[in-house]
């Protein structure tokens, strides 16, 4: 243990920041290549607080193998309504996709990661990264409990202003002016 109390420890040299879409896909790809990984998500079911029309294309769950995804509902019309503009639809004549709820897409995309090679923790928020000479720091809180973690290569795919922009300046955060804000509700069919 060090002086500030934290385990400062290398087990794995790919860390993944974030369990939606971009970080399963990762996952995905590193257990195929059999490269040893930690994935790590602040969310207990993957994508279950995220706003979303939940609209997955045929071609995204073909990419991805997914045969099947629990409670969703074929697409084949989309009815848009803008402010001040008629409402539009597109009808395609033919099934284009699914609407399906996050959760129900986060937990179907962790099941079809597998677990070969990686270390998936989920409720676990990272609050920092830091590049030092020796690699990545991470620095990982879970109920209560913080922790440091170091790696060689780290996945940051936790949003459109994910964690790292804190510390590693690769780009500049969006501006809140620029962000749109969403209300988000489920009607029983
Ligand atoms: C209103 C709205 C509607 C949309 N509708 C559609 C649609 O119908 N179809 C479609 O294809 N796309 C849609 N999108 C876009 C889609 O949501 C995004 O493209 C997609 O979620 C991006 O995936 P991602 O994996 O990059 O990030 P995210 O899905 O944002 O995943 C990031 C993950 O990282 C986690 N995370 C964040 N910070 C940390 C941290 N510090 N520590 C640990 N974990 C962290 C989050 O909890 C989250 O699970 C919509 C977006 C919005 C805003």
């Amino acid at each position: 243990m060090t002086a500030t109390g934290y385990y400062v420890q290398c087990r794995h040299p790919v860390m993944i920041i974030g369990a939606g879409p971009a970080g399963l896909i990762a996952a995905r790809v590193l257990t195929e290549l059999d490269i040893d990984y930690m994935l790590l998500s602040r969310e207990k079911v993957p994508g279950e607080n995220k706003a979303c029309a939940g609209f997955i294309p045929s071609g995204a769950l073909r990419d991805f193998g997914i045969d099947t995804l629990p409670g969703a509902h074929p697409v084949t019309t989309v009815r848009m309504k803008f402010p001040r503009q008629d409402m539009q639809t597109v009808e395609f004549g033919a099934k284009v996709g699914v609407n399906v709820s996050r959760a129900n897409l986060g937990m179907t995309m962790l099941k079809h990661v597998g677990t070969g090679s990686g270390e998936i923790r989920l409720q676990t928020e990272v609050g920092q990264v830091t590049v030092k000479q020796s690699g990545c720091e991470l620095t990982l809180h879970k109920q209560g409990q913080s922790e440091k973690l170091t790696s060689e290569i780290v996945i940051d795919a936790s949003g459109v202003n994910p964690v790292s922009l804190k510390t590693v300046q690769l780009r500049e955060r969006l501006p809140d002016h620029l962000m749109g804000y969403t209300a988000q509700y489920q009607m029983e069919l």
